[in-house]
């Protein structure tokens, strides 16, 4: 087998097992009977150990470095090539019984945070945070970083950001969320989110659910909606793409927003280019890239008013509660600004205060400037100074996340990241497809759809997370758009 053959195969191979995890994973949250929980945590720990001498094999990285010294490989070839030996390079940076030990302390973390938010109890989770901490300070130190540990970590998840970089879209992005959220305060409107608050049968909302995504663009022939405790998208690969949700019977909106969100992360995957199967180019280029898509569904399309314009009147063939409701009251309650401590019950202008909170904790935290014992207290004091508000106990407010127990530590930007590409996206859209929102209105959504997947979709992670910015919008990363997009919407919902 030639050289080219052989790296070719590798990758395939990797890629096939990953797939299949991906697969079983989704079964762990969505089927598994309770009893074959323990089993299947060790099929997916003995998979989970082969991927990983699959990807950092001495045999992958040879092949890597001949091929690259030989040169004149095709554009797919070569982004593999330097895809295969940026993961050899993460994954051999840390030792192995360090990344053991890690993830063998998340999986006792997770529990113990299970149980300590159930309990209101933050002294149960000190000591696991402490650690978890101490590790992403071992991994940064690995990686190598320059100014903050941050940097060394948040890397993993957005190629080439920073601390640096990300402190003065944050700074821009808070200024004016503060200021925006003054004038609301100071206006005469407001807006009760539990107007929309009812009766909404369960097995309605999977219908109607299903039919919506389906309107909006997600291939049903080639993925599957269901549902697990806590939403998420997976696949198999781009023929074979598994998402979630949750229900709730007094908000359908919940269960439609959190579809919406899902789908755009699967619509991302349903649509890369069919070459990409099997070279592990076939995702996006960083985290804050896809949750961009999943929040431009979920929030510029689905909490639009032209959205619901075509989908109220459906939602009302399903639901009685609705009967007699107008487009008008719908919409405000659905985007009535509020103050809550939790960040999953925040509406979608408040959302960013909660991400930058956990941000500047974790930076004040690698910092050494508070102390694990006073970190309630300055989770509070922060969401006081943001918010205006303090929760009212712990598992309110430190405990509510799982991300930090999970070892997701310098990741929450992502979140706003993916916020902040959306209004590039948006700005670019608008002048692309002036009448976009009349289409939304008109449940025609295959010009929006086809836009993304022509520009973003389609690439995979050929580009780097600024590269692909510049190709489709040819500006840099800031918070300007986003706030436009921002102040336009609820000037309009407030009447500033
Ligand atoms: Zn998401």
């Amino acid at each position: 087998m030639s050289k080219l053959a052989s790296f070719k195969e590798l990758m395939r191979e990797i890629d096939i097992t990953s797939n299949i995890m991906n697969t079983l994973s989704w079964d762990m949250r969505v089927n598994l009977p309770p009893k074959a929980a323990a089993y299947r945590a060790e099929t997916m720990g003995f998979l989970s150990g082969k991927l990983y001498s699959m990807k950092t094999s001495p045999k992958l990285y040879e092949l890597c470095g001949e091929l690259s010294a030989v040169g004149n490989n095709d554009r797919i070839t070569a982004r593999m090539i330097k895809e295969a030996l940026k993961e050899y390079k993460r994954l051999t940076e840390i030792p192995q019984k360090l990344y053991s030990d890690f993830t063998e302390h998340n999986l006792k973390a997770e529990l113990v945070w299970q149980e300590a938010r159930a309990k209101n109890d933050y002294a149960m989770l000190k000591d696991s945070l402490v650690k978890e901490f101490d590790y992403k300070r071992q991994f940064a130190a690995c990686h190598g970083f320059a100014e903050n540990p941050m940097d060394g970590l948040m890397d993993e998840y957005e190629e080439g950001m920073t601390t640096k970089k990300l402190d003065k879209i944050f700074d821009e992005l808070k200024a004016s969320v503060k200021e925006l959220l003054g004038k609301i305060d100071a206006s005469s409107k407001a807006y009760d989110k539990t107007f929309i608050f009812g009766k909404y049968p369960i097995d309605r909302q999977r219908a109607f659910c299903k039919r919506m995504v389906g309107i909006a663009g997600f291939d049903l022939l080639a993925g599957r909606l269901d549902e697990s405790a806590h939403p998420y998208t997976t696949g198999n690969n781009k023929y074979d793409i598994r998402m979630t949700t949750r229900y709730f019977e007094n908000n359908f909106t919940n269960a439609a927003l959190s579809s919406m969100h899902e789908m755009g992360h699967s619509v991302y995957a349903q649509n890369h280019l069919d070459d990409l199967a099997y070279t592990t180019l076939d995702h996006s280029p960083s985290f804050g890239w896809d949750e961009g898509q999943s929040r431009f569904f979920e929030n510029i399309i689905g909490r639009s008013e032209p959205f619901w314009a075509y989908f109220l009147p459906m939602a009302q063939t399903y639901f009685d509660g609705l009967y007699g409701m107008k487009l008008n009251d719908f919409y405000n309650s659905l985007n009535a600004v509020y103050r809550d401590p939790r960040r999953l019950d925040a509406d979608e202008l408040t959302y960013n205060l909660h991400i930058v909170i956990r941000y500047e904790l974790e930076k004040t935290i690698f910092a050494g400037q508070v102390s694990f014992d006073d970190l309630p207290d300055a989770w509070n004091l922060k969401c006081k100074e943001y918010l205006g508000i303090t929760p009212k106990n712990d598992a309110e407010g430190v405990l509510q996340d799982m991300h930090w127990a999970s070892g997701y530590i310098g990741y929450f930007q992502n979140y706003v990241l993916g916020n902040c590409y959306d209004g590039h996206l948006l700005n670019k859209m608008k002048q692309d497809i002036p009448d976009m929102y009349d289409q939304v209105a008109n449940g025609k959504f295959d010009e929006i759809l086809g836009w993304q997947i022509r520009n973003v979709h389609t690439h995979g992670c050929f580009y780097n997370p600024e590269e692909l910015l510049e190709r489709v919008t040819g500006e840099k990363l800031s918070a300007a758009h986003y706030i436009h997009y921002l102040n336009d919407k609820y000037s309009r919902i407030y009447k500033l």
